[in-house]
């Protein structure tokens, strides 16, 4: 019993005790009507509003669609108090008003929307798409040069068809450039080599120029 009454008596001085609510909600968007995320707004004073300064640094955070709500401790006399409320840098002044709120037992609450002039700012989200975007056409480009280099000359057009290049090798003979499966054929028909000569004639050079190639 005596517990309980202490209870109430807490209850009681701690409701009297403390300030009313005044709290300030509302939405903030920017002028395209888009809402300003994440931001914080802060009450703010004017220089010697010495009534103000009570109220000075407090504030909240708008949410993902710009909703805000500020919770300010008042009493009677804060009545007609200016206050800054600043977000982003742009200050809006509002009068602290006790009179013509819509009054909840002993709470106060007014709406209050703003707009900034500041257009918003380019979202993450398309700055990660613009220079993904760009990224691929950057590498599409350097891949679109280096083929294109490739296709001027015959052993890259050759390549992009998806054959390797035919090695190609010299006549010992008459010092043509031939494809190297043909050299055998070459020295046959052209220079009327013995078959079984000619190949020991290309074996030959193709050992050669594997040791060209290894110095
Ligand atoms: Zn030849």
């Amino acid at each position: 019993m005596r517990m309980l009454s202490v209870a109430i008596l807490l209850l009681f001085t701690t409701s009297t005790v403390a300030a009313d609510t005044y709290t300030i909600y509302g939405i903030i968007k920017y002028p395209n009507n888009t809402a300003v995320q994440y931001e914080e707004i802060e009450v703010q004073c004017e220089p010697h509003a010495y009534d103000c300064a009570k109220f000075s640094g407090e504030g909240g955070m708008s949410d993902f669609g710009g909703g805000y709500r500020i919770e300010l401790p008042v009493e009677d006399q804060d009545e007609g108090i200016s206050i800054l409320l600043v977000v982003k840098g742009e200050t809006f002044e509002h009068q602290i008003s006790l009179q013509n709120q819509n009054q909840g037992e002993s709470d106060y609450s007014t709406m209050l929307n703003i707009t900034l002039d500041q257009e918003p700012p380019i979202s993450p989200l398309s700055t990660g798409l613009l220079c993904g975007t760009l990224f691929f056409i950057l590498v599409f480009a350097n891949v679109l040069v280096k083929t294109g280099r490739q296709l001027m000359t015959p052993e890259g057009r050759q390549r992009f068809q998806g054959r390797s290049p035919m090695p190609i090798t010299t006549c010992p003979i008459c010092d043509g450039k031939i494809r190297r499966h043909l050299l055998v054929r070459h020295l046959i028909v052209e220079h009327g080599i013995p078959p079984d000569k000619a190949g020991a004639m290309a074996g030959l050079q193709f050992s050669d120029e594997r040791q060209d190639l290894d110095t």
